[in-house]
């Protein structure tokens, strides 16, 4: 990755500003998290604070997000494969703790996290953490 002159280089996709990779990234892990890999809804961008309307303009012209009813789609594959790899390793690990009926504690710094799974068990921001029973963070309280 290079900066030059505000545009960031990626090999694979073309030059764009950094709100725009930004926006792509996010945007692509919360399409991956919600069970709609690799469309972007207007829900989202809306509930993002930023301005994203210019980004998301970018990210259309250079032909990395198509409009569709409702929000877009996303064209770059390679991105979105790597998130899904990940998201399916994660539910792996996920029910080996489920199956079991509990985490396997690790402190790691201020936090403690599961060993096998890695979802957070005790955190100092107070964010969601995993049952005791084996269970993920409920993130959608
Ligand atoms: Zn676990």
């Amino acid at each position: 990755m290079s900066d030059d002159e505000g545009f960031l280089r990626f090999e694979g996709l073309p030059p764009m500003s950094r709100q725009a990779f930004q926006l792509h990234s996010f945007a692509l892990v919360d399409s991956v998290q919600r069970g709609t890999p690799g469309f972007v809804s207007d829900d989202y961008l809306g509930s993002i604070p930023a301005e994203t309307s210019v980004a998301a303009i970018e990210l259309e012209t250079a032909g990395l997000w198509t409009r569709r009813d409702g929000g877009y789609f996303v064209n770059e594959s390679s991105m979105l494969n790597a998130l899904l790899t990940f998201r399916e390793e994660q539910d792996a690990t996920a029910a080996v703790c489920r199956e079991r009926g509990h985490h396997d504690p690790m402190e790691d710094g201020d936090w403690t996290i599961c060993a096998t799974c890695g979802v957070p068990l005790e955190r100092p921001d107070g964010k969601p953490v995993g049952g005791a029973d084996g269970t993920p963070p409920n993130y959608d309280d």
